[in-house]
């Protein structure tokens, strides 16, 4: 069975649903989230046409949030599909997860 990712989109909005088990107990650092009060618009304006918007919500989270690992590793973790989350737009959390499991296929190889 496979996680799936909560309804909300918004990382740390008071839209925010998290799921409905023990992870609830992680998600405190949603309350720490730079973006808490910010307009979810500037971290979910992906496209062609909206690369300055998601370079300007990408130099929120590196430069601003205490979060950002805790973020990012949510967002991996359910395969979140759009938006900028601990400061990787959709394509680079894609391009972290073929490294990733590239990575974890080379480890397994060795280990054979
Ligand atoms: S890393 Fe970015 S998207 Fe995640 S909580 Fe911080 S500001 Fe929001």
């Amino acid at each position: 069975m496979t996680e799936s990712e909560p309804e909300a989109v918004w990382p740390t909005g008071a839209g925010f649903r998290g799921p409905e088990s023990a992870e609830s107990q992680t998600l405190a650092w949603k309350q720490r989230g730079y973006c808490k009060t910010m307009d979810p618009e500037v971290f979910f304006a992906e496209g062609r046409g909206n690369l300055g918007s998601i370079q300007y919500a990408k130099s929120i989270c590196a430069n601003k949030c205490p979060v950002q690992d805790e973020c990012r590793e949510y967002a991996m973790e359910f395969n979140i599909d759009h938006g900028v989350w601990g400061g990787l737009s959709t394509n680079q959390r894609t391009k972290l997860r073929r490294k990733r499991k590239a990575e974890e296929a080379s480890e397994e190889d060795l280990a054979a």
